[in-house]
């Protein structure tokens, strides 16, 4: 729970600093783009993000969750791809991957009214 709450506090102050309050009721949403291997629960960060909206300046906006694709590189032929599943080995030689994107939270898209 620790965790979700530090993502709905970010994402609080994102709000504080990229934007004047008389902007605040202008704003419909916040899009969070949430890495496919971030563990940390949607439902929790909202939950978190609910209470500490009722105490802002911001008490009716409301956050959405979009979970990435995974991005991958292969270790040989250096192509990039990304997908929705658990890739093991590169589609176009074979080789070993690493996976390049997955663990960030961060603000995708700022939705207004
Ligand atoms: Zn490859």
């Amino acid at each position: 729970m620790h965790h979700e709450l530090s993502i709905a506090e970010r994402v609080k102050i994102f709000i504080e600093q990229n934007f004047k309050p008389e902007e605040f009721g202008n704003i419909e949403k916040i899009v969070i783009g949430i890495g496919k291997l971030v563990v940390a629960d949607k439902n929790q960060i909202e939950e978190a993000f609910n209470v500490i909206k009722k105490e802002s300046d911001f008490p009716d906006l409301e956050i959405k969750f979009i979970t990435d694709e995974l991005l991958f590189e292969c270790k040989d032929c250096g192509k990039k791809f990304s997908s929705q599943g658990y890739e093991i080995h590169c589609p176009y030689c074979g080789g070993d991957l690493r996976v390049l994107s997955c663990d960030e939270v961060y603000i995708k898209e700022v939705v207004f009214k």
